[in-house]
């Protein structure tokens, strides 16, 4: 997952708070993190890497903000 993805999720508002239901506004401090990939032996198998990123739900009054690896499971499809 690339910070573009989150980028055009949130501007597409497919990122739903799970407190207000509204769609989330931003996000903050994008990490990538890499699973490291063992690459011997002629297997090569690939890890998925993921993104770990702060939504902030920005719709007033709700404060609601998670730090997350696993912010996939916020998107409404
Ligand atoms: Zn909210």
């Amino acid at each position: 997952m690339s910070v573009e993805k989150i980028k055009g999720l949130i501007s597409e508002k497919k990122i739903v708070c799970p407190k207000c239901k509204k769609a989330v506004q931003k996000f903050d401090k994008y990490v990538e993190t890499m699973d490291s990939v063992w690459d011997g032996a002629g297997d090569s198998h690939t890890q998925a890497a993921g993104s770990k990123v702060t939504l902030i739900c920005g719709n007033a009054p709700c404060s609601w903000q998670e730090r997350s690896e696993y912010w996939e499971n916020y998107i409404d499809e």
